[in-house]
């Protein structure tokens, strides 16, 4: 690993005015240091700093969807190593709206969560509205999924709710595509989110209270992700993030987007890919040169059984688990496989209880940290191609067949 020993802030991007370099030296409660680099691939080693805490990088974000990561506490979350949590603007939004959460004292008060928090714009569950939904230059025109009421979101009101709201870090507006989609509407999608990117950017302003990030946009077509990326890179944007992946394009397209679009991302800025997800693209994404991710799948899974073990996936609902006195995970430490079975959590799930779903996504959350904590390990000791080469070669992606469904 080259270890680099110079501090790094917004100040050391090139392009970045005089006004930026101020107002660097203003905001000493955020940074991002790059803490070493992986000789072997693209992989970084970094430290986050919010005013609400540190993240150390590569991270994994839960998602705290309506402000609550599904039946995990908070202190839970912080247990298994969780430093940063997720929540989704457009659930806030709509519900309890963002002047209550702003006077119940912001996001984290009302959550009961005192770390860095980072919220999306709202725009990737509109957009996943689908029919309810109406874009134009301007913005995007909705339908309420909970009372059918008419709504509007533009770039300014992104912005704005999310100050409400008042995590630390903070997304523009951007248009996703589906996947597949055609590439003249994507390039379209591209020129909105990139003139969202500039509206989001005004909006902001010198606000110094949150960290901004842009998303590029593109789908797989590599020449319209280069160009978004060029032209968001210019902007004054404290991070930026990888937009509309792991929507079904697989992991070979995702991968050569990143491969592609790695090399225009100013390095000195976090990177955060979006959505994704399934650990073993996480491991690769690593590798790729991201710093954050987030994804429903540890929660999720979790309340339908499904565990992510060191030995692949297990489904505990299965028969074979039944008189299991074996943890849910041997290798794993969290309170979960401290203190339960399998064949207990199976029964929990037969039955009924509430307890079962809560068990096993506290434990796939703590499956996710230790995913990302052992990448950390491995970009500091100079081993991340072998660790991943490791993890390819010993941990099956798909529940096992002999386990049955
Ligand atoms: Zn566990």
């Amino acid at each position: 690993m080259a270890l680099i020993d110079r501090p790094v802030g917004r100040s050391d991007n090139a392009g970045l005015g005089s006004s930026g370099l101020l107002r660097m030296a203003e905001s000493s409660s955020f940074g991002f240091e790059i803490l070493g680099r992986d000789d072997s691939s693209r992989a970084r080693l970094g430290r986050l700093t919010t005013p609400h805490g540190v993240v150390d990088t590569p991270a994994f974000m839960p998602v705290g969807t309506a402000g609550a990561v599904k039946g995990v506490l908070p202190e839970q979350l912080r247990e298994v190593g969780t430093q940063m949590v997720l929540a989704n603007t457009y659930h806030l939004h709509l519900r309890p709206g963002a002047e209550v959460v702003e006077q119940l004292g912001g996001l984290g008060k009302f959550m009961g969560w005192d770390g860095p928090m980072l919220t999306d714009s709202g725009g990737y569950q509109v957009f996943s509205l689908g029919e309810l939904v109406e874009v134009d230059d301007d913005g995007v025109s909705f339908r309420s999924h909970i009372d059918g009421a008419r709504l509007r979101l533009d770039a300014a009101r992104a912005v704005s709710i999310q100050q409400q709201l008042g995590a630390d870090i903070i997304m523009v507006l951007d248009e996703c595509t589906p996947y597949p989609c055609d590439k003249a509407l994507v390039a379209r999608a591209v020129r909105r989110t990139v003139r969202w990117a500039r509206q989001s950017l005004e909006a902001h302003g010198e606000s110094e209270r949150q960290w901004l990030f842009g998303i590029n946009q593109g789908g797989v077509y590599r020449d319209l992700r280069a160009a978004c990326m060029e032209q968001i890179g210019q902007m004054d944007f404290a991070g930026f993030a990888v937009g509309g992946l792991s929507v079904g394009e697989g992991r070979g397209q995702m991968l050569e987007v990143l491969d592609g679009l790695e090399p225009l991302m100013p390095v000195e800025r976090p990177r955060y890919l979006m959505g994704v997800g399934k650990p073993h693209d996480i491991v690769e994404a690593v590798v790729a040169g991201m710093d954050l991710f987030d994804c429903v799948m540890p929660t999720r899974n979790g309340r339908n059984a499904y565990a992510f073990t060191w030995s692949g996936p297990i489904r505990l609902r299965n028969e074979r688990q039944r008189l299991s006195d074996q943890p849910i995970d041997g290798l794993c430490e969290c309170m979960v496989c401290r203190r339960f079975s399998r064949g207990y959590v199976r029964h929990l799930f037969m039955a009924g209880q509430m307890l079962g779903p809560m068990l096993v996504s506290l434990h796939n959350i703590a499956y996710y940290q230790g995913l990302l904590s052992r990448a950390r390990q491995s970009i500091a000791e100079g081993s991340l191609r072998q660790w991943r080469q490791w993890f390819f070669d010993n941990v099956p992606e798909e529940v096992n067949a002999d386990e049955g469904v």
